[in-house]
């Protein structure tokens, strides 16, 4: 048989590489920064347009590249970083693999300058598709500006596969965070479309978060200082009464490198344990510097994941700082011995009204009138009661007898399909009943048996559908505010909500940005001015998870996340009109049966299931 071995060419092998480190634009701009912090810059612009998707462009103001390593810092295993596999244990660099831009090379178009502070011009190139396009000498400033253009424009299956550019903005903020925060020593600059996100200048670490994360973090801030022969812990954690429901603010680093490390996460949660409410998240910013020796970030081109030599000892030392610091800024109530334990209100009645209590007294209570006249007070209502109930129960056998329920559907041909529903006008009967279940679901008969709904969501289903028409964002009516409302943002919340500005101005909204200041000077006419700082701040928080979980649009994540905020929520009281209109909004629309999240709204009980209790 013939020889069928080959030598993949350099652009196949570079292609492939190409899958392993870069997955989305945030990828190329994790390593592009990096190439500026381990160049030595001292001020670097980031510069994205349509989520990177366009454009991801690096510019900064370190060494910069000879003619020739401008050259050749794109073939696959050019670094300057290490020479020598032992190099590899004395890592202080953030690249050595001298890998990314042969790979970044491979899937875009790629368009650099760069200068050395020792030449007098600097080096033009292009390079598509890993083949060098043009070269030419240049006047440029000292440093470098790297430019990545129409990213996988030579893959497109991984081109489709991208998320919205408002979910790419919000990795590469991520991956752009992670950076300035392990470098305040260094200036950067953001922009998206134009406009710009973050403008840091040269600061120390307290000032560096505070500026990424907005001004209110300066007072939630206590700092950790831990030095040990295995490791040195500095940083900081935030005070526990401002955990948050979501992991936003959780940061480690290791020798300067985001790293993630569920383990030593762990051991902050449990230096916070009984501070914190059950599901919120205490925030931390902790910099962890280990012997480079003692640290193994071999293991993956693009993961945080490191192997750390002693990690029970880290464990250990990281939690007692952790608690420490809590200990000494007094973050953890002080106990005071001087109080008297038997004044205290016990714990379960802590959060009790205090209620009057009542006297009943029974006017027509005579003790000398004759036997089995009157029996007291608490029997005569129980009579009472007990025949109120027979009669509702009676009428309500009735009601079903006569049949009027969900007039149009034949209800033992399945409510198991929602096509049902779907063509048929379904509406409640205005005879018919319905009551609430736990203030959670509201409950009706049926021909055939009984209906839950979950109020909640089926209130979310009836709202999305009211926001989406014919799968765009339904244009609402706008009601000018009296008095603009300012609200407070960090500034990637601000990025976010500006990349939703013209979805949520077709709802109604008229918001103005500036810095960490959002004013509302417009609102859609069906929400109400009080609600509208709860949504938003929701909106925000909840726009991620929603953005991560399935491929849509901005306008159906915004209507997702809109519904969810708005809709009555489980445990409000619904007056028995509510629940009807509630019932037959649900059933007026195009899919009654799974709520924006797909997820069941409602349930049927049929009689001869409950008949065989009966047995
Ligand atoms: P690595 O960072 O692992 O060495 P890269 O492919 O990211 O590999 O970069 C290859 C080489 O190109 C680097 O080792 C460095 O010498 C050079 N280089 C890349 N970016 C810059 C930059 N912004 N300024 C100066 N040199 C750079
Ligand atoms: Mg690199």
């Amino acid at each position: 048989m013939a020889d069928i071995i080959k030598l993949l060419p350099d652009h196949v092998a570079n292609q492939i590489a190409a899958g392993e480190v870069v997955q989305r634009p945030a990828s190329v701009v994790k390593e592009l920064l990096e190439n500026a912090i381990d160049a030595g810059a001292t001020t670097i612009k980031l510069i994205v347009k349509d989520g990177g998707k366009t454009l991801i462009q690096v510019v900064d103001n370190g060494v910069g590249m000879s003619e020739t390593d401008a050259r050749l810092c794109f073939e696959r295993h050019a670094t300057s970083k290490i020479s020598a596999a032992e190099d590899l244990f004395n890592l202080r660099t953030k690249g050595f693999r001298g890998e990314a831009l042969a790979s970044i090379a491979a899937i875009a178009h790629v368009d650099m300058q760069s200068r050395t502070a020792n030449d007098d011009t600097g080096t033009h190139i292009k390079i598509e598709g890993s083949k060098v396009v043009y070269q030419e000498l240049v006047a440029t400033p000292n440093g470098t500006s790297l430019a990545v253009k129409n990213l996988f424009f030579n893959i497109p299956a991984r081109r489709n596969f991208l998320k919205s550019n408002q979910v790419e903005l919000k990795h590469i903020t991520d991956e752009f965070q992670r950076v300035a925060l392990v470098h305040p020593n260094v200036a950067f600059q953001f922009y998206n479309n134009g406009s710009e996100l973050f403008n840091l200048p040269e600061e120390n670490t307290r000032q560096r978060i505070v500026h990424v994360f907005g001004s209110k973090m300066n007072e939630r801030l206590v700092p950790v200082d831990e030095n040990t022969d295995v490791v040195n812990i500095t940083g900081f954690i935030c005070k526990p009464e401002f955990a948050k429901k979501s992991r936003g603010a959780q940061f480690f680093f290791a020798n300067g490198r985001y790293i993630k490390s569920p383990y030593l996460h762990h051991a902050v949660s449990a230096a916070f344990e009984g501070l914190v409410k059950q599901g919120t998240h205490p925030g931390y910013f902790l910099f962890l510097d280990v012997d480079p020796a003692t640290i193994d970030i071999n293991i993956h081109p693009t993961k945080t994941e490191v192997k750390f030599d002693d990690e029970h000892t880290l464990y250990a030392i990281l939690r007692s700082a952790v608690k420490h610091s809590l200990g000494q800024f007094n973050v953890v109530p002080a106990l005071d011995f001087e109080r008297d334990r038997n004044l205290d209100t016990p714990y379960a009645y802590k959060e009790k009204q205090a209620v009057l209590p009542k006297v009943t007294v029974d006017t027509a209570f005579n003790p000398f009138d004759g036997l089995g006249q009157h029996k007291g007070v608490a029997h005569k209502t129980y009579q009472k009661e007990s025949v109120l109930g027979w009669e509702s129960l009676y009428e309500e056998a009735l009601e079903s007898k006569g049949d009027d329920s969900f007039s149009s559907v034949q209800l033992e041909s399945g409510l198991e399909s929602p096509e049902l529903f779907e063509h048929t006008a379904m509406s409640l009967a205005p005879t018919q009943r319905t009551f609430q279940l736990q203030h959670k679901y509201v409950v009706t008969t049926l021909k055939s048996g009984l209906l839950l709904v979950d109020q909640h969501r089926a209130h979310k289903r009836v709202l999305y559908e009211r926001f989406m028409e014919a799968g765009a964002l339904r244009e609402g009516v706008s009601q000018q505010l009296l008095f603009p409302l300012i609200l407070g943002f960090t500034l990637d919340e601000m990025g976010l909500l500006k990349g939703l500005d013209k979805e949520l101005s077709t709802l109604g909204f008229v918001l103005s940005y500036k810095e960490e200041m959002l004013t509302v000077t417009g609102i859609p006419n069906i929400m109400t001015e009080s609600a509208i700082e709860g949504v938003l701040k929701e909106l925000v928080l909840k726009f991620d998870e929603a953005a991560e979980s399935v491929n849509l649009t901005n306008a159906h994540l915004l209507a997702k996340t809109l519904c969810a905020s708005l809709a009555i929520k489980n445990g409000q009281v619904l007056e028995p009109e509510s629940q009807m209109a509630l019932v037959n909004d649900l059933f007026g629309c195009k899919e009654p049966k799974l709520d924006p999240s797909n997820k069941i709204i409602y349930t049927t009980i049929a009689v001869n299931d409950i008949a065989k209790n009966f047995i």
